[in-house]
């Protein structure tokens, strides 16, 4: 038996309007991180500031952190904070702006560190000396307000680093479901199926607990009988405050159990197709629990909790509903050639079998493993 920590925000803020709850922060400045446009054009950044600004805060607006953050984002909004001096960081947004946040707040308060310096596991110096940190997610997906990861994308050498630092967790976490209510359907499917990874891979991971299950169990729970809803009746508050709930719990799972394969083998096809992130895990999960299915009984535990007659084919029964296709080549988003995908397999296979995510699957791993269920998720069995 090993020695394991659980971890987790000190406060979770949930349901309708808890995003008032920025008018009870206590501070002088705060510096609002955000994405693209989406919070700025649904209003949801100008409430965000309002609120602070009632509860006496002077705020600096850093915008435009772009999908799969770059190390530059991150120094240039760093640099921002240093001139400024926050005493508290929030971010508001999807899991990119969330992720590019929490590593600007670690350059705003070790400036002189490079982005080298963070990247071996518990290599980060603590944090807190100069802000803490408020989590605001737009997308029920990610789950970066409550976990200790965040990843960012050197873009010059074009790998995805996952920043791991206990420090990281959010000393408070804002879940308001009228946020991802303007998610549109493909972001609400495909953002819904990476919860549903996140749970059944920290259900099913090695470094699963007593702790960590009943998260993952509920969070699966909260999928099967709400995302469904969410994409077809976006405005459906019940169904969004469900969803954005499990994402939360999923990401206490998964940030305190790790994950498994399909997120290895994500990652990599990510990296050589483009494809969005959730949309690959959701279009791979079958056929891995398929094959991890020889390995443990966890899955057939979760049939018996949840009532589900055969997990596989309610997952895929779902991908189905949400008009996700059952196989990479049938893919529409991105157009992965048969040509290409064979080109890229081996070393695909070979860069997922060293993921990180790769040490806790449940099921036996190799390079032939791996490959074999890339061919699958691409022709389907
Ligand atoms: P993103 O943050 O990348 O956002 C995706 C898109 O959705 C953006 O175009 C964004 O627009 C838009 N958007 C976000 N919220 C809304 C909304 N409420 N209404 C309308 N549009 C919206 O997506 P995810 O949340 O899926 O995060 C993915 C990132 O998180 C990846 O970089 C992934 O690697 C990382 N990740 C981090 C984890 C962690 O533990 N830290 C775990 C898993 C993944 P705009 O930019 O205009 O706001
Ligand atoms: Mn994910």
């Amino acid at each position: 038996m090993t020695i394991s920590t659980f971890s987790l925000p000190r406060n979770i803020v949930y349901g309708e309007n808890a995003l008032d709850h920025l008018s009870q922060l206590v501070g002088k400045r705060a510096a609002l991180v955000t994405g693209g446009s989406s919070m700025k054009r649904l209003g949801f950044l100008k409430r965000a500031e309002d609120l602070l600004k009632q509860a006496n805060f002077e705020c600096i607006i850093i915008d435009n952190v772009e999908p799969n953050p770059s190390v530059e984002t991150v120094r240039n909004g760093a640099e921002a904070m240093l001139a400024f001096q926050p005493d508290w960081i929030v971010a508001i947004g999807g899991g990119s702006a969330l992720d590019a946040a929490k590593v600007m707040w670690c350059f705003y308060e070790h400036p002189h560190l490079s982005f080298e310096d963070i990247i071996p596991v518990g290599s980060m110096p603590p944090l807190r000396t100069k802000a803490r940190f408020v989590a605001i997610p737009s997308t029920s997906g990610s789950g970066s307000e409550i976990t200790s990861f965040s990843v960012i994308t050197d873009t010059k050498n074009h790998i995805k680093y996952p920043i791991v630092a206990a420090d990281m967790v959010p000393d408070i976490a804002i879940l308001d479901p009228r946020i991802p209510a303007k998610m549109p359907p493909s972001i609400t499917a495909n953002t819904g199926m990476d919860v549903l990874t996140h749970a059944l891979e920290a259900y099913a991971s090695t470094a699963a607990t007593s702790f960590t299950d009943p998260y993952a169990i509920e969070a699966i729970r909260l999928v099967f009988d709400n995302l469904e809803t969410a994409y077809l009746q976006p405005d459906n508050l019940i169904a969004r405050y469900n969803m954005h709930n499990a994402s939360a719990l999923a990401g206490i799972a998964f940030t305190n159990a790790s994950l498994g394969l399909v997120h290895s083998m994500a990652h990599k096809i990510g990296g050589e197709f483009d494809i969005t992130h959730g949309l690959a895990n959701a279009i791979m999960l079958p056929y891995i629990i398929q094959y991890n299915r020889l390995s443990t009984d966890k899955y057939r535990l979760l049939e018996r909790t949840l009532r589900i007659k055969d997990l596989i084919d309610a997952i895929k029964d779902l991908n189905r509903r949400l008009d996700i296709p059952l196989t990479l080549k049938d893919c529409r988003e991105v157009v992965i050639e048969e040509k290409t995908f064979n080109t890229v397999l081996e070393r695909m296979s070979e860069n997922a079998l060293a993921d990180p995510c790769t040490v806790t699957n449940p099921g036996h791993t190799s390079v032939e493993n791996i490959k074999n269920l890339y061919q699958q998720s691409y022709y389907g069995k």
